[in-house]
């Protein structure tokens, strides 16, 4: 490099502001110290976040490539124009919008394009493994749309698709949304399809967490059956924090309306960049080994819970994440968090299909492997986590002092170690 870099500079900012510049340390001491399962979490590389922290963050470029509201715009056209065509191809999508400032901002956008207040879409419901932006009452999808929601078959604890069918006839609503924040298994987009296309309802996707396993080609795609398809990618896509969308070339306008200028104002150029460059990432074949090794690992750390009789719901798991149910073993998913969060490992409690606890304490947890993938670790390695978490939440202590939750840290900090986040 001939130019001083202005950005992701730690000496200058530790210089002037050191309780930051300490809390950004700090944090990726956390990082590095423990085992992070969250499942829509990951760890993107220093070229992302290179990306992020560079003088792009500045500019005003309200608008698209080429049609912008401020002058000054070609060189952050160039980076648009980058993540428009890598996102397409990625996907395999007839047109990308890659501005959303996050998945919850996608989501607008699809409620802005096809949706006039009061009118209805039929999604997942939230206990069921949905989203709040999918027609929720707390969300400005519940409050302005009229929800209707499918839920899990009681028995398969999958998508009761004859449900969504007998519910798309009943109130033929104009969106059908597909996805969701805690679905282990595959969706049939197909089914999906038909029952969109029986209702002449617009069939969205929200892939927020399994996009990436479809850019690794580890999972079938929704995309050739989707009206359109929203994403966020910073989960196993392991990007920025952000939101993008592709859909069919019919609906490129109105969603290109809906997120500028309906929903957002000007994009955020740094984040876009960054997009660019992760979507660089995922075309390569080390990202589709990973999007295979994170399923992979996710089923064996599944099957081992299993044994330890903390049940996987639906049996498994085909994706990156596991919804866990400890009824079996008696414990709450408040207190599993809390015990495992003592023991140096990161994960969340996650209500189950028919929860009979309410959903600050739930009866589940919900696991995934994007992050420990990220770090090197394979299915030897996810045997033994699943032998830790068993510990940590049988036997464990929300108090970090307690003999068993610094037995188990020991052994999270010597795996952490083998296989570290971020290696100095
Ligand atoms: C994570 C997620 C979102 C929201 O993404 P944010 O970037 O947090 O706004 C939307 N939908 C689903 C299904 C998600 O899992």
């Amino acid at each position: 490099m001939t130019e001083p870099f202005y950005g992701s500079d730690y000496q200058a900012l530790a210089a002037f502001d050191p309780q930051i510049a300490d809390v950004l340390l700090t944090e990726l001491e956390r990082l590095r110290g423990g085992l992070q399962l969250i499942a829509s979490e990951n760890m993107s590389s220093p070229e992302v976040l290179t990306a992020l922290g560079s003088t792009l963050s500045n500019k005003y470029a309200e608008g698209y490539p080429g049609r912008r509201y401020y002058g000054g715009c070609a060189e952050v056209d160039k980076a648009e124009e980058l993540a428009i065509e890598r996102c397409k191809a990625l996907l395999d999508a007839d047109h990308a919008n890659v501005q959303p400032h996050s998945g919850a901002s996608a989501n607008q956008a699809v409620y802005g394009a096809f949706l006039q207040p009061g009118e209805k879409i039929l999604a997942m419901s939230l206990p069921h493994g949905g989203h709040l932006t999918h027609g929720t009452k707390v969300s400005f999808s519940g409050k302005w749309f009229d929800a209707i929601h499918y839920g899990v078959h009681p028995e398969t604890e999958n998508i009761d698709y004859d449900e969504v069918e007998r519910l798309a006839k009943e109130h033929r609503p104009k969106v059908i949304c597909a996805g969701g924040s805690a679905i282990p298994r595959l969706i049939d987009f197909e089914r999906f399809r038909a029952i969109a296309d029986e209702v002449g309802a617009i069939f969205w996707v929200d892939a927020a967490h399994f996009i990436g396993l479809v850019a690794g080609k580890a999972i079938p795609s929704p995309v050739p059956h989707a009206d359109v398809v929203t994403f966020t990618t910073h989960k196993v896509l392991r990007g920025p924090r952000s939101g993008a969308l592709v859909c069919r070339e019919e609906h490129a306008k109105a969603l290109d309306k809906a997120v500028f200028p309906m929903m957002q104002g000007g994009p955020q150029m740094h984040t876009i960049a960054a997009k660019a460059v992760n979507f660089k990432e995922c075309a390569t074949p080390e990202y589709a080994a990973y999007a295979s090794a994170v399923i992979e690992n996710c089923q064996a750390l599944a099957a081992r819970l299993q044994e330890h009789g903390i049940r996987p719901t639906t049996g498994g798991t085909d994706t990156h994440l596991t919804l866990l149910d400890l009824q079996g073993v008696g414990v709450t998913g408040a207190d599993a968090e809390a015990r495992c969060d003592a023991a140096g490992i990161t994960l969340n409690k996650n209500a189950i299909p028919n929860d009979p606890q309410k959903p600050s304490i739930a009866s589940g947890i919900r696991v995934g492997t994007p992050c420990v993938t990220t770090q090197g670790m394979g299915v030897e390695q996810m045997t033994t986590i699943a032998d830790l978490i068993d510990e940590a939440v049988t036997a464990g202590d929300a108090d970090p002092e307690h003999e068993v939750s610094r037995r188990v840290r020991a052994q999270v900090t010597e795996l952490v170690e083998a296989f570290p986040a971020y290696p100095r």
